[in-house]
């Protein structure tokens, strides 16, 4: 189960990460297919819309000694050609009109004896121009007929196609109409975009919002002065002192901008610096343009009016690299975007293409190009609000990753902290006492690194103790008196030495009250325990979370051995084996320590010599074994009738010493006559056989200049070998010097 827990958690990650990754590529296709979808329901919509050019045939003958007007520009080309057509006759209540595209001329107009058309201008509409117009509109006559020749002068077209079309007035209108809803659409979309950007700004306070809706407003600019709507804004309309190179200022001015979104967009302002500094100095080359064109110089303006696609086309392509390596990084949008650049390239040349007379002209040549670019502008718009989303993913995830690394760490602090703990904790407790104290601690070390309503610590039989903690300690009972009922079951689960998981049910009740986790102690058998942790609600626990319990149990189980293992080691080495009291070399530490202390604090120290009596009888008579349990019942007695403090222990053979520090010779006889009273009263029962033991005692005192304890020794057991002498059983005390 619990191999099954790590499994499951890794697949719903996996899957999650996926689905992540492919949604994300399948929402950008939908976009992507949606905003394309658009433009083709637009191009086919105008398309559709448009009227047949093949209305009058119109012959264009150039007129090339026509002089041109007094107050033609210096820089400004001059062109008249003459208009043959053959005007069928009308129908009532409509005219004819020569309709030409609005190219971005200083003036145009017709001229016929004794009738001339008003003059229309590119930069100098005039009041009766409609909104957003898209044409230069000339009615003729109501009463021309037949054939027709007239003049069209135009100032300022710079080796540009004229496409003068005569088509029926209601037809013109109606395209007309085509190119105000295109311009508008156009317009609107932009004016929206910027608006969007500016509140995502305001939402997400990232500076590529800012960028996009300074785009969207150049862009919005760039395209108003090539549509010639720019000139009709009251404000604007100083933009005319530039004319021509105002416009190519603009459109410079726009692809610096596209290249330095771009280069926010794709995120090259902060990664991977290689194409900066290329894109940087293209963008500083237009920038350079932008000036000299508003510097106004007749001579670069003629250059500029017929090379100003080739830095449109530089900036375009170098877009598209960056695009194509943004899309190599898989930033949201990129393809579409680079395609969209594509189709305003073709859009651009196919314009430039038709200007020229290579082609025809028409509403969808005009503001094809245009309107891929709002298309463009609004992927850009979803891309950018995309890579919000992409951030915070990422945020999200270092966040994971900070709170991952964060717990790891309390964790190992923890560990760390149950190491020391134990180690210093369980050094100076008694055996009995160091199971239970370093399971306490397990558990207090455990519990706030997890969320769990129930720990448990159960062992029966480890190091010849039965063990159970809980925690809370109300549940005891309660837990208690459940394990009883579960014992067996739990004893093979542990035995079994795999942590697993398994529902808490209560009877009846069809629903999982908790989770409850066995982790098994490694304990050897027959000896078995387990540290159960219970969660409320189905919620199972973490693999790791289970591999971090076992972890501290094994340490805390390895502890208490070596603990133990220390206790015994202890023992052996001070303790004699038979009776558990000290043991000689023991006690002549005790003794070195006690006289030295004495001899420094002036403070008496006494010995005493304990010989039973006649012991080898004991032996002979009920064997050996019994002297030895008799033994050890003198040993108890003796360290009963003793006071803390007091040091007892076993010479050798059957003689004890007791070594009391601070007391004088008089105290010292008073204990010496209570222990010998301790033994006289003991019965000791061997096989049976009821024993009566009685022991000779010889005491001696520290003098005041001794302080090592052998002359003292020496006169205890001179003073024992009197009391042996004086009848046995009895007290003796050695003077200060025997003679
Ligand atoms: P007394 O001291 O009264 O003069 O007579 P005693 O018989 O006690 O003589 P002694 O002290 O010389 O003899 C010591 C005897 O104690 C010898 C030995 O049989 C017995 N003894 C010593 N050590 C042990 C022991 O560890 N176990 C048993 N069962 N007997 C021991
Ligand atoms: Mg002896
Ligand atoms: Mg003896």
């Amino acid at each position: 189960m619990g191999t099954g827990t790590r499994g499951r958690a890794a697949g719903r990650w996996q899957l999650s990460a996926g689905a992540r990754a492919a949604g994300g590529g399948r929402r950008e296709g939908l976009i992507a297919i949606c905003l394309v979808l658009m433009l083709g329901l637009f191009a086919a919509a105008v398309a559709g819309g448009l009227p047949d050019p093949s209305g009058v045939q119109v012959q264009v003958q150039p007129l090339a000694d026509a002089p041109p007007p007094a107050d033609t520009p210096a820089d400004a080309e001059y062109r008249a050609v003459r208009l043959r057509f053959d005007l069928p006759p009308r129908t009532p209540g409509s005219r004819w009109v020569v309709r030409l595209e609005r190219e971005a001329v200083d003036a145009v107009w017709m001229q016929r004896d004794g009738w001339r058309s008003p003059t229309l201008g590119f930069f100098r509409p005039g009041a009766d121009t409609g909104v957003l117009p898209s044409s230069y509109l000339f009615a003729l006559p109501a009463d021309w007929v037949g054939p027709v020749e007239v003049q069209l002068h135009t100032i300022g077209v710079q080796r540009r196609a004229l496409y003068p079309v005569v088509m029926g007035e209601a037809q013109a209108l109606q395209l007309e109409q085509y190119g105000i809803a295109a311009s508008a659409m156009i317009y609107a979309s932009l004016f929206t975009i910027g608006l969007l950007a500016l509140a995502l700004f305001s939402a997400a306070r990232d500076r590529m919002f800012l960028a996009l809706f300074a785009f969207t407003g150049v862009a919005l600019l760039a395209l108003s002065a090539v549509n010639g709507h720019l000139y009709q804004l009251p404000v604007l309309r100083g933009f005319a002192f530039w004319r021509t190179q105002g416009v190519i200022a603009l459109v410079m001015l726009l692809c610096a901008a596209w290249l330095q979104m771009l280069l926010q967009y794709a995120g090259l302002a902060q990664r991977r610096a290689r194409w900066k500094p290329l894109v940087d100095g293209v963008s500083l080359a237009l920038v350079a343009l932008v000036a000299l064109c508003l510097l106004n110089l007749p001579q670069v303006s003629r250059v500029l009016a017929t090379g100003q696609v080739v830095p449109f086309a530089i900036a375009l392509g170098l877009g598209l690299v960056l695009l194509g390596d943004a899309a190599r990084r898989r930033t949201l949008m990129a393809l579409p975007l680079a395609a969209l650049a594509v189709l305003v390239l073709a859009g651009v040349l196919v314009l430039e293409l038709s200007s020229r007379g290579h082609l025809l002209d028409g509403v969808l040549v005009r503001y094809g190009y245009q309107l891929a670019i709002v298309v463009g502008v609004a992927i850009l718009a979803v891309g950018l609000v995309g890579r919000i989303g992409e951030y915070r993913q990422q945020r999200d995830r270092e966040q994971l990753e900070r709170a991952d690394s964060e717990r790891r760490m309390q964790r190992e602090a923890a560990r760390a902290g149950l190491s020391s703990e134990l180690q210093t904790r369980l050094r100076t407790l008694p055996a009995g006492d160091i199971p239970w104290t370093a399971f306490r601690l397990l558990i207090e070390r455990l519990l706030p690194l997890m969320e769990v309503e129930r720990c448990i610590v159960v062992t029966q039989g480890y190091h010849g103790q039965d063990a159970l903690l809980v925690e809370p300690v109300a549940d005891t009972d309660t837990v208690r008196s459940q394990l009883g009922r579960r014992q067996l079951a739990l004893k093979r689960q542990a035995a079994n030495g795999i942590p697993l998981q398994q529902p808490v049910t209560e009877a009846g009740a069809p629903s999982v009250l908790a989770i409850e986790a066995v982790v098994p102690l490694q304990i050897r058998a027959p000896a078995w325990g387990a540290l159960l942790l219970q969660r409320r609600g189905a919620d199972g626990f973490t693999t790791e979370e289970l591999a971090l319990a076992g972890d501290f149990a094994r340490q805390t189980l390895q502890q208490i051995d070596q603990a133990m293992a220390a206790v015994q080691l202890r023992q052996s080495a001070e303790l004699d084996a038979l009776t558990g009291s000290f043991n000689r070399r023991t006690i002549d530490q005790w003794l070195a320590r006690s006289f030295a202390e004495g001899a420094r604090s002036g403070q008496p120290v006494s010995v005493l010599f304990l010989d039973l009596d006649h012991f080898k009888s004991i032996n002979d008579r009920h064997g050996h074994a019994c002297g030895d349990a008799a033994l050890r019942e003198v040993a108890l007695a003796l360290r009963g009738a003793l006071q803390e403090g007091d040091l007892f222990g076993r010479y050798g053979g059957e003689e004890f010493i007791v070594i009391l520090p601070g007391r004088n010779g008089a105290a010292a006889r008073m204990v010496a006559e209570q222990l010998r009273m301790a033994v006289d009263d003991l019965r000791p029962d061997c096989n049976g056989q009821v024993l009566h033991l009685t022991v000779s005692v010889g005491v001696a005192t520290r003098l005041e200049r001794e302080d090592t304890p052998e002359a003292t020794l020496e006169r205890a057991d001179r003073a024992l070998y009197s009391a042996k002498a004086a009848g046995r059983n009895c007290v003796q005390v050695a003077p200060a010097v025997f003679r």
